[in-house]
C-alpha cells in the first residue's frame, strides 16, 4: 500500500513546481561609469520595488544570491517554520484544496515572468529586430534606446510586482496552511503515539495471540489425534451400523414373516379359543353328568354291596407250609357252585375222623363231613391279589362314605397276618391286604381328584393285649414298650373316637405305609422277645381315616377302613396242668376269648337289631364301635390251618364264621355331610 504522504510534504511538493519567485539580475551589458550611473539612476527607479522586495527579508536576500535555486525550495522552509500559522485542525481535503488555490494563483500569473532567465534578461527588442549598435555619437539614438528599455523595465517592474504581491499571497497562504498542517502534523504525531501504543499493544496482542495460537495449536493437533481416533471409530461405527442395518433388515424380515405367522396363528387362536370354550361348555356338562354318574355309582356300588350283604364272611384256607405233614387226602373239600368249577368256591367241607367215637360192631365211625359256606371260599392255592380283587369293591366303599371294617379271624398260625400285612417283605406277590388297599385308596383318590375330589388320609396301628391298647407306630423313648393308651371320645358330645398316646400319621403314598408297617412289624418284634409270642395273643388294628370333599359342589365324606388281625381263637387245651406259665396263658387266652365272643356278640346283637349293643364288653368293639352296625360294612376272613391237627379249632372257627355270616347288619349309610 502506498504510504500516506504527509500533507506537509505535499504543499513543500507543490511548491517545488513553482517558478522561481525572483528573477536573476539582468545580463544587460553595463559598461564604465556611465553605465554604472545609469544603473545607479535605474536603481532609483528601481527603488520603490527595492524596498518592497527588502520587505521579504531573507528571502529576497536569499533569492538573490541564490537566483537560480527555485524558491520553493528555501522560502517556506524557516519561515513556514517560524511563524507557521495556525491552521484549523482539519486536514486532508482542505489541505488539498489550498494546495490547488495555490497552483491555480501561479497559474493565473502573468505570463511574461515565465520566461527563463537567460531570455527575460535580454534587452527589449524593438521592432522584433536586434537594434544595430548606434555610433557613439548618436546619444540620442543610445537615450531613446534607453527610454525603451526603461520603459521596458518598469512594465516589466510592474509585472514583477504584481507577481510579488501574488508570491507574497500565496506565502500567506502557505504560510496559513504550513501552521495547519503543523497542528496537523502535532495531531498526527499524537495520532503516531497513540498508534505506536496501539502497535505495541497490538504486539503484546498478537505476543499472547501467537502463544495462543501454538495452544490452540497444539490442542488442534490433540484435536486432530482425537478427531482421527474418532473417526476411525466412527468408520468402525458405521461398518457396525451397516452390519446392524443388515440384520435389521433381516430381523425385519423376520418379523414380517413372524407376524404373517402370528396373524395366521391368531386366527388359528381365536378359533381354538372357540373351541376350548365350546370344549369346556361341553366339560362343564360332562363334569355335571359325571358327577351325577358318580354319585349314581356310589348308590349302585353301595346297593351292590348290600346285596352281597353288610357282612360278609370269606374263608381261606393256607398252604401246607414246608415241613408239615400233609394232610389226608379228602381232609379239606371245596365244592364247585352250581355254575361248576368255573364259579368261585363258596363252600368248604371238612372231613373230621373222631377215634374217641367208634361204632356199635367196635369199627372206626365214618369221617363226619362238616359243610360250611360262606360268601367266598379261597383254597390253598389262592393268591394275595385274588383274595384283594375280591375286597377292592369293600375298600372302594370307605372312599364313599362308608365306614369298613376287615377281620381276620382263625386260630395261631392259619394265616391272620399273612392276609392282613402279608408275607416276607421285599415279596411283592406275597403283600398283605393293608398296603394293597391303601395303594388301592391313593389311586382312587387319584382317578377321583380329576373329578374335583380332594382325599386326606390319616393312619394309626394299635395293638389290643389283655385289654390294654399300645401304639405299635411308637417311636423312639415309647418304641418297644409303648406307653400305655386309653380310648376316649375326641371332643365331648362326639361320637368319634380317638386313642390317647396315639401317633396319628398322615398318609399318602405307598412308601409311607411301608414305612409305617415295617415300624410296626419293629415293635412287636421287642414285644415278642419280652414275652413270649405275644403277637399272636393280641389284636392289631390298623385305622385308616379317610377324608374326601368335593370343594365345587360342598360335598363332604368321611369314613373309617379298620384292617383287624384277631388274636389268636384258639382255646386252651382244658386237659393241660395250670402251671404259673400256664395261669398266665389261661388269662390272656380268657381275655381273648371274651374280646372275640363280645365281638360275636355285637354282631349278634347288631343282626338282631338288639337295643342294647355290648360294644364296652371288650376294648375291640369298643374301638371299632363306628365301624360295625348301622351303616357299616363289615367282612372277616376266617383263616384256616390245612393241617388236620387243627381241625379242631378250625371247625370252632368255621362255626363262629358261620354264625357270623347269618346275620345281616341294617341298611348301610354312607356318612356324608
Ligand atoms: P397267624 O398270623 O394267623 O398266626 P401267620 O400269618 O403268621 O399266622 O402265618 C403262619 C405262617 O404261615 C407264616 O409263616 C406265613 O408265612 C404262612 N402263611 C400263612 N398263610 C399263607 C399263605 N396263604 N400262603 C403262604 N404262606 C402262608
Ligand atoms: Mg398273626
Amino acid at each position: 500500500m502506498e504510504p500516506q504522504r504527509s500533507p506537509l510534504l505535499e504543499v513543500k511538493g507543490n511548491l517545488e513546481l513553482k517558478r522561481p519567485l525572483v528573477k536573476p539580475p539582468s545580463r544587460l551589458p553595463l559598461s564604465g561609469s556611465r553605465c554604472k550611473r545609469r544603473f545607479d539612476q535605474m536603481e532609483d527607479v528601481l527603488e520603490p520595488e527595492k524596498k518592497r522586495t527588502r520587505g521579504l527579508g531573507t528571502v529576497t536576500k536569499f533569492a538573490i544570491s541564490h537566483h537560480r535555486a527555485p524558491v520553493g525550495t528555501t522560502v517556506p522552509q524557516t519561515q513556514g517554520q517560524a511563524a507557521a500559522p495556525k491552521v484549523p485542525k482539519k486536514t486532508g481535503p482542505r489541505c488539498s484544496t489550498a494546495v490547488a488555490s495555490v497552483l491555480k494563483n501561479q497559474k493565473a500569473a502573468p505570463a511574461a515572468p515565465a520566461q527563463k532567465p537567460g531570455t527575460t534578461a535580454a534587452p527589449p527588442k524593438l521592432g522584433g529586430k536586434k537594434p544595430s549598435k548606434r555610433p557613439g555619437w548618436d546619444l540620442k539614438g543610445q537615450l531613446s534606446d534607453l527610454n525603451a528599455e526603461l520603459k521596458c523595465y518598469r512594465e516589466r517592474t510592474q509585472t514583477l510586482d504584481q507577481e510579488n504581491q501574488q508570491l507574497r499571497d500565496q506565502l500567506r497562504e502557505a504560510q496559513q496552511q504550513a501552521t495547519a498542517l503543523g497542528a496537523e502534523r502535532r495531531t498526527l504525531e499524537g495520532e503516531l503515539a497513540r498508534v505506536r501504543a496501539q502497535a505495541e499493544q497490538g504486539q503484546q496482542e498478537l505476543g499472547n495471540l501467537s502463544a495462543r495460537v501454538l495452544e490452540l495449536e497444539e490442542r488442534l493437533g490433540t484435536q486432530e489425534g482425537l478427531v482421527q481416533e474418532l473417526q476411525k471409530e466412527q468408520l468402525g461405527l458405521q461398518a457396525e451400523r451397516r452390519e446392524l442395518t443388515t440384520r435389521l433388515e433381516e430381523q425385519e424380515r423376520r418379523l414380517q414373516t413372524s407376524e404373517a405367522a402370528l396373524s395366521g396363528s391368531q386366527a388359528e387362536v381365536a378359533s381354538l379359543r372357540q373351541e376350548a370354550a365350546a370344549q369346556a361348555t361341553l366339560l362343564a356338562e360332562r363334569g355335571e353328568r359325571l358327577h351325577g354318574l358318580e354319585m349314581e355309582r356310589r348308590r349302585l356300588h353301595n346297593q351292590l354291596q348290600e346285596l352281597k350283604g353288610n357282612i360278609r364272611v370269606f374263608c381261606r384256607v393256607r398252604p401246607v407250609l414246608p415241613g408239615e405233614p400233609t394232610p389226608p387226602p379228602g381232609f379239606l373239600l371245596f365244592p364247585s357252585g352250581p355254575a361248576g368249577p368255573s364259579d368261585p368256591p363258596t363252600h368248604v367241607s371238612v372231613l373230621r375222623c373222631d377215634e374217641r367215637r367208634g361204632t356199635l360192631s367196635g369199627a372206626p365211625a365214618p369221617p363226619t363231613r362238616h359243610d360250611f359256606s360262606f360268601d367266598r371260599v379261597f383254597p390253598p392255592g389262592s393268591g394275595q391279589d385274588e383274595v384283594f380283587e375280591e375286597i377292592a369293591m369293600l375298600v372302594q366303599s370307605a372312599l364313599d362314605g362308608y365306614p369298613v371294617c376287615i377281620f381276620a379271624y382263625g386260630q395261631t398260625g392259619s394265616g391272620k397276618t399273612f392276609t392282613m400285612e402279608g408275607g416276607p417283605a421285599g415279596d411283592p406277590q406275597a403283600e398283605g391286604l393293608i398296603p394293597r388297599a391303601l395303594r388301592h385308596l391313593f389311586s382312587i383318590a387319584q382317578e377321583l381328584s380329576g373329578q374335583g375330589w380332594t382325599y386326606s388320609f390319616v393312619a394309626s396301628y394299635v395293638e389290643i393285649y389283655n385289654e390294654t391298647v399300645r401304639d405299635l407306630l411308637a417311636t423312639g423313648t415309647r418304641k418297644g414298650q409303648g406307653g400305655e393308651c386309653e380310648i376316649r371320645r375326641a371332643g365331648p358330645g362326639s361320637e368319634e373316637l380317638t386313642v390317647t398316646n396315639a401317633r396319628y400319621v398322615p398318609v399318602s403314598c405307598e412308601k409311607e405305609v411301608e414305612t409305617l408297617l415295617l415300624l410296626a412289624r419293629q415293635n412287636r418284634a421287642v414285644a415278642r422277645t419280652a414275652q413270649n409270642e405275644r403277637s399272636s395273643r393280641s389284636h392289631s388294628v390298623f385305622q385308616l381315616q379317610i377324608s374326601g370333599e368335593h370343594a365345587g359342589r360342598g360335598v363332604q365324606c368321611a369314613a373309617p377302613l379298620n384292617l383287624v388281625d384277631l388274636a389268636g381263637s384258639e382255646r386252651l387245651d382244658p386237659g393241660l396242668a395250670l402251671g404259673p406259665g400256664e395261669r398266665e396263658r389261661l388269662r390272656e387266652t380268657q381275655a381273648i376269648n371274651s374280646s372275640l365272643s363280645t365281638l360275636g356278640l355285637v354282631i349278634m346283637a347288631l343282626s338282631n337289631k338288639e337295643s342294647h349293643v355290648p360294644y364296652r364288653n371288650s376294648k375291640l368293639t369298643y374301638l371299632l364301635q363306628n365301624s360295625l352296625g348301622g351303616s357299616a360294612k363289615m367282612l372277616m376272613f376266617v383263616n384256616i390251618s390245612p393241617l388236620e391237627e387243627n381241625v379242631s379249632e378250625s371247625l370252632n372257627s368255621l362255626r363262629f364264621a358261620s354264625k357270623v355270616n347269618q346275620c345281616v347288619i341294617g341298611t348301610a349309610q354312607a356318612n356324608r355331610k
